[in-house]
């Protein structure tokens, strides 16, 4: 039987972040991923001002300047044709004003190599963790199996899932999860990006579609938003080059492109969820980022969420791991911690599915053709804190954490 101080199922932003700082500080760590590596188109890519402070405080900032990355520096729409500005990130607070997009797979893999230098991190890839193991009601570790077909037991003084929004240990954990019905799922597929196209992230809103895109350098990463459910139909009763026909009417610049999409096996779907666990934790175990919380992509705000996440366990619970004395109670103020940020969020996600996503995908949002700027957009952008609130939410979080001492190498 092996054994570890911490044992992490998940690599992703949340797991790797976490196993880093704790490693960082001493402490036995071990991250399980079930894939073999982090090259997953479906992750998205936005790194944020607090998370691009955090990869300074970790003394990361040069090597994160080295990979691949676009800044978003402000946010436009298309409207009557041409692309209007929606909100800038110039006046938040704080040394970084723009959000990074930067290939996630990118962003993993360096936190992997700097883990890779701690003595007491171990990353585990083709391990996927298929149980908890309990001893006197309380969780111990996991069990796991491998991708060559080895199956174990790791025990732990703590467990954390950080295995995203379809956990199978906050399942076996038997958490009560109370989730909010969402009206849309995602396509999600690339479209050639020419120099001359804008740059930054899309939005498109119209009467009938949402669609963001995600400029990624030399292709757009793209979502369309459809409603729940209704995938099988659309595939089933239309040509795939309807979706690009569809969004060139939009977005003008895009219709040398309406040839862009061949088949349908290069559309994915995505299964969109919003949701969130009553209790976050159990004897033994805690639960952060989507597998306590599963995020809608709307605001592209879940990768920050989970990161932050990482950061108050890190510095609530590292002195604790160190001092091998962590309680459930200090789990408790993990979630106390968090619970904030999360559910303001998540109530904003869910006003803009109820206000803009579901008449969207249903053919019903009162989206005027005209070229004119509409009115309720000329307000919003003329209110400098009407402007600001919500870019300053996104961009910073409601509650940024405090990285601690033991994981700062700047
Ligand atoms: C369509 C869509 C687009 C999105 N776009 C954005 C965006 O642009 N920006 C943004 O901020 N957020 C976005 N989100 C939300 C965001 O993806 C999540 O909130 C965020 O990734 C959560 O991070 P995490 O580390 O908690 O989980 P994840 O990123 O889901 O990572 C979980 C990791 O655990 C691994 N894993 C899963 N099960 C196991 C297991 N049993 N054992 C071992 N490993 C396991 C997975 O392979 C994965 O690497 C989007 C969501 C959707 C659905």
């Amino acid at each position: 039987m092996e054994r570890t101080t911490c044992l992490i199922a998940g690599g992703g932003p949340a797991g790797m972040f976490l196993g880093l700082m704790l490693a960082r500080a001493g402490i036995e760590v071990t991250v399980l991923e079930k894939h073999g590596d982090f090259l997953r188109d479906f992750r998205g890519d936005t790194v944020h001002p607090t998370t691009l402070d955090l990869i300074d405080a970790l003394g990361l900032r040069e090597d994160f300047a080295k990979l691949p990355q676009r800044r978003l520096n402000d946010v436009q729409i298309p409207i009557g044709g041409r692309m209007v500005q929606l909100a800038t990130l110039a006046r938040i607070p704080g040394r970084h004003k723009y959000i990074a997009m930067v290939p996630q797979w990118d962003l993993l893999d360096l936190l992997a190599r700097a883990g890779d230098v701690e003595p007491s991190f171990r990353l585990r890839m083709n391990t996927e963790a298929v149980g908890l193991v309990h001893q006197a009601g309380r969780v111990v570790g996991v069990r796991y199996r491998a991708k060559d077909g080895t199956e174990g037991e790791i025990r732990a003084e703590l467990t954390v899932a950080c295995d995203g929004r379809a956990s199978v240990l906050r399942a076996a954990a038997g958490l009560g999860v109370r989730n909010w019905p969402t009206p849309f799922d995602a396509w999600w597929f690339r479209i050639p990006r020419h120099d001359t196209d804008p740059a930054g992230l899309i939005p498109v809103v119209s009467a009938d579609r949402v669609v963001v895109m995600f400029d990624r350098g030399d292709y757009w990463q793209s979502a369309t938003l459809i409603a729940k459910g209704s995938d099988a139909e659309l595939r089933g009763s239309q040509p795939v080059g309807v979706i690009m026909r569809d969004l060139a009417e939009v977005v003008p610049w895009l219709a040398d492109r309406t040839e862009a999409l061949r088949s349908w096996d290069e559309v994915k779907l995505l299964d969109v969820k919003l949701d969130r666990l009553d209790r976050w934790y159990t004897d033994g175990l805690l639960c952060i980022g989507d597998a306590a919380h599963a995020m809608s992509p709307v605001g592209g705000v879940g990768i920050n969420l989970a990161v932050q996440d990482a950061v108050a366990a890190a510095r609530i619970l590292g002195p604790k791991l160190l001092s091998h004395s962590v309680t459930t109670a200090d789990l408790a103020r993990v979630q106390r911690q968090r619970i904030l940020p999360t559910a303001v969020i998540q109530g904003m996600q869910r006003i803009a599915h109820a206000r803009v996503i579901r008449p969207a995908v249903s053919g019903k949002l009162p989206v005027s053709n005209a070229t004119e700027t509409p009115l309720a957009l000329r307000i919003f952008r003329r209110i400098p804190v009407i402007r600001s609130l919500p870019v300053f939410l996104v961009a910073r979080g409601v509650i940024p954490e405090r990285v601690p001492d033991f994981a700062r190498r700047a």
